[in-house]
């Protein structure tokens, strides 16, 4: 409101726009604010002095209120020679200014182009989006073919939006899938991360898994995954069950659970001389999507404590637990068990363990079977005679 108060002053026209409306018409507590405006993005920048301005294809203000980011966006014009597409009907630059009503039409889906005025509490809609959210429909405004050309994320979007909101998704973007998915090769990996995370670390990933995982869409974003895997949708449950609670999740559990197949497949296949099979897993999904190198490394140490886990040696139990991802390691271990069952037994120790006070875990540790010792032959060199 302050942002908006602000711009008004400075004689701006200023609205509330995007998934605030969208998810408080829908009941749901908005996670941030969007507020599109007639004023130029250097006007923007030169009335806020904590904001700057991000986004080389689509430019936007973030302005910083507290410890809140506001995204300021300037009415975008809808047809205009100023947009760049590429040869697929990709927007590569979108900076034409435009009307409100413009705006509404730039927008991608109906639900996400209702905007609300403030100084007279007024929803305005221009494309039918209450009506589609009275619905329960996730819509693109225009044509779909048109809109998933412009910018492939779209697709990503539509199964993200449908899921958190429990939507249907127009047959007409149902159609698209496959077609979509090709083009998101086209999409910077830096960018399909960002989408990445809104996907699976906000609460609706099971679904948003279950939805995609027998579709190019994640053929295309996870080359290497098994849409059965078991250890991939407990992951997701167990992620969105975290968040409802809560507790912490990091993208570097996800990554791990994501690529274990992958890699336990290179550590198999590794011959002498060969990389690193965990650097080679993560370097190949690095094609699509960018994994910040702390979440690679978190997935690769995740998968160095798997077999210590399993082995249990005696005298290296007190290391492991002040491992670093040790934590994350019996997360994993668990989650591992409830498909393969051979695991059962080291996950349930391990639990047990962590509930007993010292005493007993040294007993514990006592009574676990040695480990085989290397025998170390000192034969007698035979002497050539
Ligand atoms: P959430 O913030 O919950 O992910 P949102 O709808 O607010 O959902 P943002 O990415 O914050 O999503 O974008 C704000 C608004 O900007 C959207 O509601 C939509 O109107 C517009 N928008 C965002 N991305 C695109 C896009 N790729 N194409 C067209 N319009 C978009
Ligand atoms: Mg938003």
């Amino acid at each position: 409101m302050d942002v908006i108060q602000q711009l008004n002053a400075h004689g701006f026209t200023a609205l509330l726009v995007g998934g605030c409306i969208r998810d408080a018409l829908c009941g749901m507590q908005p996670k941030d604010f969007d507020v599109a405006t007639d004023a130029p993005l250097d006007e923007v920048k030169r009335i806020f002095r904590r904001s700057r301005i991000v986004g080389r294809r689509f430019p936007i203000a973030h302005v910083r209120y507290g410890r809140n980011l506001i995204e300021v966006s300037t009415f975008r014009q809808s047809v205009s020679e100023n947009i760049e597409h590429d040869a697929q009907g990709m927007i590569l630059r979108d900076k034409a200014y435009g009307t409100l009503q413009e705006d509404a039409f730039r927008r991608d889906f109906s639900i996400n182009a209702l905007y609300f005025d403030p100084n007279n509490n007024e929803i305005i809609d221009y494309v039918g989006g209450l009506e589609d959210l009275a619905a329960g429909e996730v819509k693109l405004i225009g044509d779909p073919t048109v809109r998933l050309a412009e910018d492939p994320v779209r697709i990503l979007r539509a199964v993200r939006f449908a899921n958190k909101l429990g939507f249907s998704l127009d047959p007409r973007i149902i159609e698209l899938f496959e077609d979509s998915a090709r083009r998101l090769t086209a999409i910077p990996p830096a960018r399909l991360f960002d989408e990445f995370l809104k996907m699976f670390l906000t609460g609706y990933g099971e679904n948003i898994w279950q939805h995609i995982r027998h579709t190019g869409i994640a053929r295309v974003l996870f080359p290497t995954c098994n849409p059965n895997s078991h250890l991939i949708s407990a992951a997701m449950r167990n992620t969105d069950e975290r968040i409802k609670n809560g507790l912490s999740v990091t993208p570097g559990f996800l990554v791990a659970v994501l690529l274990w197949e992958d890699f336990r497949a290179r550590s198999a296949e590794q011959r002498l001389n060969d990389e690193d099979p965990a650097f080679a897993t993560l370097r190949n999904q690095q094609q699509t999507i960018a994994i910040p190198r702390r979440f690679g490394s978190f997935a690769k140490e995740t998968w160095m404590t798997q077999d210590r886990l399993i082995k249990r040696n005696p005298r290296t139990i007190s290391r492991l637990i002040q491992h670093k991802r040790f934590r994350a390691g019996f997360d994993f271990l668990c989650l591992r068990a409830k498909s393969e069952t051979d695991l059962a037994e080291s996950a349930q120790w391990w639990t047990t363990f962590q509930e007993q006070d010292e005493a007993t875990q040294q007993s514990m540790i006592a009574a676990l079977p040695k480990p085989q010792r290397k025998r170390r032959r000192r034969s007698k060199r035979r002497s050539p005679e």
